[in-house]
C-alpha cells in the first residue's frame, strides 16, 4: 500500500513512554541462542512484550504469536470513516506495509478481513480505563496438547485476526482547541493500535517503537506517517524474526492452578469447539473457544503484570458458560466413581 513515500526514513524517535513498570523476566537470551535472527533487530524492545499465556498441565508458557509470513492481510476499513480518517488509516497501513515485517496490507469487506478497523465516537473502553484506541488479536493455538519443551521451542499458533477500536474524539479534555481527533493524531493512534494487531500486546518502556506508549506531541508521529516516511521499527521486527509460537518463558505451577484449563478443553473437544483462542493485554488475558463463530466458553487471567514476576498465584477464572461446563465435566467423572 502506498508508494511515493519519501526517501527519508522515520524511525519514531518521537515515541517515548509516559508510565513505567518492572520489565518482565523473559530470557531473551536463550531466545536467540535458538533462534539467531533475533540479533540482527538491535534496540528492539521484546523484552516488554506481554506474551499470550498458555498454561497445561501444571507448567505456564508464555509465548509469542503473530500473522504468518508472508502474507498479505485483508483489513476493513471503517464504513463510515470521512475522507479524513481513511487517509489517515490508509497512511498507518502504508507504513506498517514499509516496516519489512513480511505482511501487506489489502483492503476487504469485513465478513473476510483478518483486521477489522472500527471508529468511535467518544473514548475507547480498555484494560487501563478510557483511552484513545484499543486492539485485541486473537492468537489461535494450532495445538493444544499439554507443553513439555522448553524456551525458544515453538508452539504451532497464528494471529487468526484483529480488532482495532479507534477514539475518533477527545471531548473535554484541558487545552485542547477541539475535541475531534485530527488526522494526524488519528494516523498516529491507527498506527499504534495496529502494532498491538500485529501481535505486540503491553508497551515497551523505551525505544524506537510504535508500540511504545504514545507521547503528548503524538501529532508529530501522524505527520510523519501521513508524509509517507518509511517506518523503521526494530520491535516489531524481531517479533516477526521469531516464529508464531516461540515460548519466551515457562514457569511451573500448581497442577490445581491449571486444571481449569485441562478440564475445560476436554469438554470444549467433546462438542467440537474450535480453538482455543489466546488473548493478551495490558493487565487482562483470555483463553476462550468458539462454536459457530462466536465465542462459547472462556476462562480468564487477572494482572498479567503481576503473574509475568511470578505465577504462583496463577487463577484461570472461568465465564458463567465455562463453569456450566466444568461443573458438567465434574458430574461426569463423579458417575465413574465407585
Ligand atoms: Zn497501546
Amino acid at each position: 500500500m502506498g508508494g511515493g513515500r519519501r526517501r527519508a526514513a522515520w524511525s519514531g524517535a518521537a515515541l517515548m513512554v509516559l508510565a513505567a513498570c518492572a520489565a518482565p523476566p523473559l530470557d531473551l537470551g536463550a531466545v536467540a541462542a535458538r533462534h539467531p535472527a533475533l540479533a540482527s533487530h538491535f534496540g528492539h524492545r521484546l523484552r516488554d512484550l506481554h506474551p499470550y499465556p498458555w498454561p497445561r498441565s501444571g507448567r505456564l508458557a508464555w509465548l509469542t504469536c503473530r500473522f504468518e509470513t508472508p502474507s498479505e492481510l485483508g483489513v476493513a476499513l471503517p464504513p463510515d470513516a470521512d475522507p479524513a480518517a481513511r487517509r489517515a488509516l490508509r497512511a498507518a497501513l502504508a507504513a506498517l506495509d514499509s516496516a519489512g515485517l513480511g505482511v501487506r496490507f489489502r483492503e476487504a469487506p469485513p465478513g473476510v478481513a483478518r483486521i477489522t478497523i472500527r471508529l468511535a465516537p467518544g473514548p475507547v473502553p480498555t484494560d487501563t480505563g478510557p483511552g484513545l484506541g484499543r486492539a485485541t488479536a486473537d492468537c489461535e493455538l494450532l495445538d493444544p496438547s499439554a507443553f513439555e519443551g522448553g524456551v525458544g521451542d515453538v508452539v504451532p499458533a497464528r494471529l487468526a485476526g484483529a480488532e482495532v477500536w479507534l477514539a475518533r474524539s477527545l471531548p473535554g479534555v484541558p487545552f485542547r482547541d477541539r475535541s475531534e481527533l485530527s488526522e494526524a493524531e488519528l494516523a498516529a493512534v491507527a498506527l499504534h493500535e495496529l502494532g498491538h494487531a500485529l501481535g505486540f500486546q503491553g508497551h515497551p518502556e523505551g525505544g524506537r517503537t510504535v508500540v511504545a506508549r504514545l507521547p503528548a506531541t503524538f501529532s508529530a508521529l501522524g505527520r510523519a506517517v501521513l508524509a509517507g516516511e518509511e517506518l523503521r521499527d526494530a520491535t516489531l521486527r524481531a517479533l516477526y524474526a521469531l516464529p508464531s509460537g516461540t515460548v519466551l518463558r515457562v514457569d511451573s505451577v500448581v497442577r490445581a492452578r491449571t486444571e481449569p484449563l485441562d478440564r475445560l478443553l476436554v469438554e470444549a473437544q467433546r462438542r467440537g469447539f474450535a480453538g482455543p483462542f489466546l488473548r493478551v493485554g495490558d493487565k487482562v488475558a483470555r483463553i476462550g473457544f468458539r462454536a459457530g463463530g462466536a465465542e462459547a466458553a472462556s476462562l480468564q487471567l487477572s494482572e498479567v503484570p503481576a503473574l509475568l514476576r511470578g505465577a504462583g498465584g496463577l487463577v484461570l477464572l472461568p465465564d458463567p458458560r465455562a463453569r456450566r461446563l466444568l461443573a458438567g465435566s465434574e458430574a461426569r467423572a463423579g458417575d465413574l466413581l465407585p
